[in-house]
């Protein structure tokens, strides 16, 4: 009920945003109020000036005075007001309290001389007017609170009433004005107050429309700008900054700083998300406190990126690490950082973070290390990554990729039962490179399936040429990534492969590396479950490679169980190789599973691995990964070494 009151008076109060679009919307009108009475004097004075230097209309030195004087008073009310208001609405520094003051001034001048003027044409029983266009002047063009206005409208309709009273008693001789007059009077004071009230209203809600608009816009630009979690910069602003910063000499010499902290997810893991997401608010605040102006932004994830000067960022992102590592005890975080030093041809932030953050990707293999600067023999790597990536296409068109064979062979027997497919790439540019120079590239720029399906369709097409020759034909295996069960439809793909090219599914199995399946993603175990429906056989490659080989064994069905090539490292010197492989070799045949061994290289490994009943080998001892030819010859020609 209070706040209605409230309301309704316009006693409530305003937010600064409402007050100052009250404010505008007035200075707004006074310019229109101002430019028209400014006009209107100065047309006065001309019209009084003529008339009494031609003589036509001959009045008391009194009247000119006191007229000269009234026009003057208004024109100087009016142009003060105009200037005021200009000055105001184009943004100069005027001060708020005169523009209200001068505004009451103009308003009541105006009302006065409203009043004055059409008194004394009433007197000689004439208009009204000049009141009624003054009131609906100050009053509805100008905008004021309900109670205000209902003041203001009232005191002067009662003023101008009490002053034409009198003067109806005379003419008419009646006490009181007549009816007419009062309905009139009523009538105008009504509409007045109600014009009043509605422009108050209209201008309030658009005010409040307004306040709410800016009000959204500002946080539009904030989320634009900033990293919701943390509240420093993100990338778009990052990026925006970076790039004029670049545009300007620097006197300094600048550095790209890409920080990752490593362990974060086991952090997570282990201490749940907030916990996790209270590390990430502490690097920031630290980043953001160590390099003081610097630009700071979280790029993603646990990543950050700072443009700051060379000169001690080593040192200070060491004193963050520091701090970040101290007390952690269960899980071993380190934070890493890769930096960038900006050449004076740079001008894309993009390409320096990028180039920052593979410096920051390649210290990973070097335990203690947390700072590495992008230097000549990262960015002949970084080069050949750009240029894998961006030939990829090409190399699938003009046939770069080329498919090697490797044999498997029976342990028993030593006859080839089948062979993997590896992919080798024949860069005009680069010479042959191998898979570890692009698998990893591939995977980190989602391209891999680009590979990966060129491979399987050249595999069966292959055996297709195998079949149709009349030649025996072993089962080939093909890798698959985890990101082709994300990339694309890999086991529509492979369906679609095998019938184009008339191929029982047996005779294309399928390598899914254990790493790939510890995330558990349900996608993947939807999808080996669905190639092993369809007959195909799915091998489980590198077993042991990864730390949660056993969960993966327990979650998924495999036929064939690859054991990686590390158990046969130093396998004549240590004593612990041969009872794991023992325990790996019995839990497959235990499980129901093919083992099979790879990097197999000596006789001696040979032998021990048939000892142990395991079922196949892979590896140099027997053939390295060849081309198909080659392949086909040594397995024709019984090239490939049997066991004895
Ligand atoms: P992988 O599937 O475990 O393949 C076996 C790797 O071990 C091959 O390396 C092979 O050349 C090597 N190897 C075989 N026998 C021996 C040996 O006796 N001693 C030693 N030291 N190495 C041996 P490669 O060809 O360099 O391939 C490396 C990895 O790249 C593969 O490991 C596989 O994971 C991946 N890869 C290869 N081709 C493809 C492909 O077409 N698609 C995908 N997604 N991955 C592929
Ligand atoms: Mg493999
Ligand atoms: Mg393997």
């Amino acid at each position: 009920m209070k706040e209605t009151l409230l309301k309704l008076t316009g006693l409530e109060k305003h937010s600064d945003y409402v007050n100052k679009f009250f404010y505008t919307a007035n200075m707004r009108a006074s310019i229109y109020m101002s430019v028209y009475i400014a006009c209107m004097e100065i047309w006065m004075i001309v019209r009084l000036l003529s008339r009494q230097l031609t003589g036509t209309d001959i009045r008391s030195d009194e009247y000119y005075v006191s007229h000269y004087l009234n026009y003057s008073l208004l024109l100087i009310v009016a142009l003060s007001m105009l200037i005021f208001a200009v000055r105001y609405v184009t943004g100069k520094k005027c001060s708020i309290t005169f523009g209200y003051v001068l505004k009451w001034v103009f308003m009541l001048i105006c009302l006065f001389f409203g009043i004055d003027i059409s008194v004394s044409d009433y007197g000689k029983g004439e208009q009204v007017f000049t009141f009624l266009t003054m009131e609906l002047f100050a009053a509805c063009l100008l905008t004021w609170r309900p109670i205000i206005g209902f003041l203001i409208i009232s005191i002067s309709y009662g003023i101008f009433y009490l002053r034409i009273d009198p003067m109806e008693i005379a003419t008419t001789g009646i006490s009181g004005s007549t009816d007419a007059t009062k309905i009139n009077m009523f009538i105008m004071w009504i509409a007045t107050l109600f014009c009043s009230f509605a422009i108050y209203f209209r201008t309030i809600s658009q005010a409040k429309k307004d306040e709410q608009l800016e009000k959204l816009n500002r946080h539009l630009e904030d989320i634009a700008e900033h990293d919701e979690l943390t509240g420093i910069h993100n990338m778009l602003y990052f990026r925006m900054e970076a790039a004029k910063k670049l545009e300007m000499p620097e006197k300094t010499e600048l550095a790209f700083l890409f920080l990752d902290i490593e362990n974060f997810k086991s952090y997570n893991e282990t201490y749940g998300f907030r916990n996790g997401n209270e590390l990430l608010n502490k690097t920031a605040v630290l980043l953001k406190s160590t390099f003081g102006d610097s630009l700071t932004a979280r790029m993603s994830d646990d990543h950050f990126v700072v443009l700051t000067e060379w000169e001690g960022a080593e040192e200070k992102t060491a004193k963050i690490s520091e701090e970040i590592e101290s007390g952690q005890e269960d899980v071993q975080i380190h934070l890493k950082c890769g930096a960038y030093r900006v050449k004076e041809k740079d001008t894309d932030p993009v390409r320096a973070c990028d180039r920052a953050r593979y410096a920051c990707a390649s210290i990973k293999k070097y335990y203690g290390r947390r700072f590495r600067e992008y230097d000549e023999k990262l960015s002949n790597a970084y080069r050949l990554r750009h240029h894998i990536v961006n030939t990829i296409d090409t190399a699938v068109r003009e046939e770069y990729i080329q498919v090697y064979y490797q044999p498997i062979v029976s342990v028993k027997d030593g006859t080839v039962i089948g062979a993997e497919a590896l992919a080798r790439w024949k860069d005009p540019k680069y010479g042959m490179l191998s898979p570890g120079a692009f698998i990893d590239t591939l995977e980190e720029h989602r391209q891999i399936h680009k590979l990966d399906c060129f491979v399987i369709e050249r595999v069966c097409r292959d055996i297709r040429e195998e079949l149709d020759s009349g030649s025996e034909c072993h089962p080939v295996s093909v890798n698959l990534s985890r990101l082709d069960f994300e990339l694309c439809d890999i086991v529509k793909f492979v369906c679609d492969v095998t019938e184009k090219y008339g191929l029982e599914h047996s005779r294309l199995d399928i390598e899914v590396t254990e790493s790939a399946l510890v995330d558990g993603k349900e996608l993947l175990k939807y999808a080996v479950e669905k190639l092993r429906d369809l007959g195909f056989k799915v091998w489980l490659d590198d077993f042991g490679s990864g730390y949660s080989s056993l969960n993966v064994l327990k979650d998924y069905k495999f036929d064939v169980l690859k054991i990686d090539m590390q158990f046969l490292d130093g396998f004549s010197e240590n004593v612990n190789t041969k009872p794991i492989l023992e325990n790996i070799l019995s839990l497959s045949s235990r499980l129901e599973m093919v083992s099979l061994t790879e990097g197999v290289e000596t006789e001696e490994q040979l032998e021990f691995l048939r000892d142990l009943g395991c079922c196949r080998a892979q590896g140099y001892l027997f053939c390295r990964p060849v081309p198909r030819g080659e392949y086909r010859e040594k397995v024709q020609h019984g090239c490939i070494k049997p066991a004895e």
